[in-house]
């Protein structure tokens, strides 16, 4: 009897490791399942959305799900966007290596740590001290070292870091602030979701030609509000 019960939980016990996908694996169906039919097609996005570990960057009792097609919860409150999400505006920004980056809304740093990838400097902002200091080390534990975090209210973007070629904001506004424009430089592309508090929100192409501000809307999203110091 005693043998059985021992063969039983061996048996068991190697259940998950048969189960078990590789971190790497998980990554290359979430580009071929949830990005490729989606339109993402920009080779140096999906590179990134291949190397970076998303699970480095949630807690751990959501590392199960680190792969899922949906936003999971960073604490405070915060999520970290789906996966489709990060790549879709990374693309929409049409990086390129020289580009000045600006995110407003660090959360996990995993947007960051994909821009990361594509550009040689990556500045965010954060308004939550916790999430700033996660957020770091997070990126630090990967060895990613060209993501410089401000903690502070991103409406007022980071004056003394722009112009930037490309904003990227992760938090919805209810209107795009009129800083980060200014501090958009000319040819650069800014992508936000706007719309009302807690309503759908468009996700917002804004560039900038020779002064004059274009904007298109991208889609229909969900994002967590972008909050203001009172
Ligand atoms: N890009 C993140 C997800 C961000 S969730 C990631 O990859 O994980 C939105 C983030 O925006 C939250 O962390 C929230 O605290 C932050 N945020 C909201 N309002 C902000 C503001 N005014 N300035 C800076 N960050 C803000």
């Amino acid at each position: 009897m005693k043998r059985i019960i021992i063969f039983a939980l061996l048996l068991l016990s190697a259940i998950p490791v048969f189960a078990q996908q590789s971190a790497v694996e998980r990554r290359q169906n979430m580009i071929r399942e949830q990005l490729i039919p989606r339109g993402i097609s920009d080779k140096e996005t999906l590179k990134a959305m291949a190397r970076i570990p998303r699970e480095a960057f949630v807690p751990h009792s959501q590392k199960p799900y680190a792969y899922d097609d949906r936003p999971l919860p960073i604490g405070d409150g915060q999520t970290i966007s789906q996966p489709f999400m990060v790549a879709f505006m990374t693309q929409a920004l049409r990086l390129r290596r020289t580009d000045r980056v600006l995110e407003i809304g660090t959360g996990s740093g995993y947007q960051a740590a994909v821009l990361s990838q594509l550009v040689d400097t990556v500045y965010t902002v954060e308004i939550i001290p916790s999430l700033a200091e996660r957020a770091y080390r997070h990126l630090h534990n990967l060895n990613i070292d060209n993501v410089q975090i401000l903690t502070g209210d991103g409406y007022y973007g980071w004056k003394e870091k722009s112009p930037f070629d490309a904003i990227i904001v992760t938090a919805g506004a209810e209107t795009i602030p009129p800083v980060l424009v200014e501090q958009l430089s000319d040819d650069g592309i800014m992508i936000i979701p706007v719309g009302p508090h807690r309503g759908v929100r468009q996700l917002i192409k804004l560039t900038k030609k020779r002064g004059k501000i274009k904007k298109t809307s991208l889609m229909d999203v969900r994002f967590v509000p972008f909050v203001r110091k009172e």
